[in-house]
């Protein structure tokens, strides 16, 4: 099982940030033993510094897949959408200059318990809260590489099988947990959403 990340994909992010909006996207992986699910703690190692939430939207492949045009990408190649919480240990990630280490530890990836199913033309919103008060709020209208020109990107890297995920970028307001922290990130798509609630210790 491959879970796959997108770096910068909210134009607005981009801004915050000075930066030019990218040519194409920046994408990593987490291992699989970074997975934590809904309830379950994020442990912070111990020395790594700052350590930071970043609420995504994150798609779920449902059927083996490789080399896809993004016209290509249709609902039946995607599962459904859920949440994701890209714990990212911010120290580390400046100073080795790529991004295993950061964001690979152990619970550094909170995934979402229910699948929400999408078509590929609804907005699906994101919210992060931290200790209840939203940090972050985004939609998958300011993507700036849509799920998919995503989906067609990965799988032309490699291929994809169902229940590899792909996250789609954190919008602007990532912050700091410390032990004691509740985060949660909710995806909503309509009426429907799923909460992904985590305690940091
Ligand atoms: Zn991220």
């Amino acid at each position: 099982m491959k879970i796959v990340l997108v770096g910068l994909n909210y134009k607005e992010h981009a801004q915050e940030l000075g930066m030019d909006l990218p040519q194409e996207p920046v994408i990593f992986v987490k291992p699989e033993s970074a997975i934590v699910g809904n309830g379950d703690n994020i442990v912070l190692p111990q020395g790594v510094g700052r350590v930071d939430y970043e609420g995504e939207i994150a798609v779920v492949i449902g059927r083996p897949i490789k080399g896809l045009c993004p016209s290509e990408v249709t609902e039946h190649v995607l599962w459904g959408v859920t949440a994701l919480n890209d714990v990212t240990a911010r120290d580390l990630q400046k100073k080795d200059g790529q991004w295993i280490r950061a964001k690979g530890f152990p619970s550094f990836c909170p995934i979402g318990n229910k699948l929400l199913s999408y078509d590929l033309k609804q907005e699906i919103i994101l919210q992060t809260f931290l200790n209840g008060q939203q940090v972050q709020y985004g939609s998958s209208k300011d993507f700036i590489f849509d799920v998919r020109f995503l989906v067609s990107f990965v799988s032309k890297i490699f291929p994809l099988m169902p229940g590899d995920i792909i996250s789609t970028g954190t919008p602007v307001g990532v912050g700091q947990i410390k032990p004691g922290d509740v985060v949660e990130v909710k995806v909503s798509i309509g009426e429907d959403s799923v909460l992904l609630r985590n305690y940091v210790i």
